[in-house]
C-alpha cells in the first residue's frame, strides 16, 4: 500500500481503522474493498458454522453418554433384581436343609437314629440353582445316612 499523499510504503495495520503513513504523517482510512467485506463476512460466517457444529457435536456426545450411562444403571438394577429372584429360594432352601443337618446330628447324639434316618432322606437341593450344588447336599445326605448305620452297629 502506498501513502496516497507523498506515494511512501505504509506498513498495512488491519487492527486499527486507520493507517498512519511514517513518510509524511499522515492519517490514511482503512478502506476495505466491498470484496474484503465479503470474505471477511465469508470467514465469520464459516468460523461461526464450526463452532456451532463444533458445540453440537459436543452435545450430541454428552448426550449419548448420558444415554450410556442410564442403560448401564437400568442394566445393573435389573441384573440384581434377577439375580435377588433367582437366588432367595435358594439361600432360603439351603438354610432349611443346614437346620435339617443340625436336628439330624442331635438326633445321632441322643440316639434316635429312626428319627436321623427319615430327617437325611429328605436332604435334597434339587432347587435348578446348579447340579453343583445339588451333588453337594447328595453327598451330605449319603455321609449322614452312612454314619447312621455305622452308629447303629456300634
Ligand atoms: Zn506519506
Amino acid at each position: 500500500m502506498k501513502c496516497p499523499n507523498c506515494g511512501g510504503s505504509i506498513i498495512q495495520d488491519n487492527e486499527n481503522e486507520f493507517h498512519f503513513c511514517p513518510y509524511c504523517g499522515s492519517i490514511i482510512p482503512q478502506q476495505k474493498s466491498s470484496l474484503d467485506k465479503v470474505l471477511d463476512f465469508g470467514r465469520f460466517s464459516k468460523e461461526h458454522k464450526e463452532k456451532v457444529r463444533q458445540q453440537k457435536v459436543k452435545e450430541e456426545n454428552e448426550n449419548s453418554r448420558s444415554v450410556g450411562i442410564i442403560l448401564l444403571v437400568v442394566f445393573a438394577v435389573f441384573a440384581l433384581v434377577i439375580i435377588f429372584a433367582v437366588g432367595r429360594p435358594h439361600y432360603a432352601r439351603v438354610r432349611e436343609l443346614e437346620a435339617l443337618v443340625q436336628e439330624i446330628e442331635a438326633d445321632i447324639l441322643a440316639g434316635n437314629y429312626d428319627a436321623a434316618e427319615l430327617k437325611a432322606n429328605r436332604i435334597r437341593l434339587e432347587d435348578g440353582y446348579s447340579s453343583e450344588q445339588d451333588q453337594k447336599w447328595d453327598d451330605e445326605r449319603a455321609y449322614l445316612l452312612k454314619l447312621i448305620q455305622e452308629k447303629r452297629s456300634q
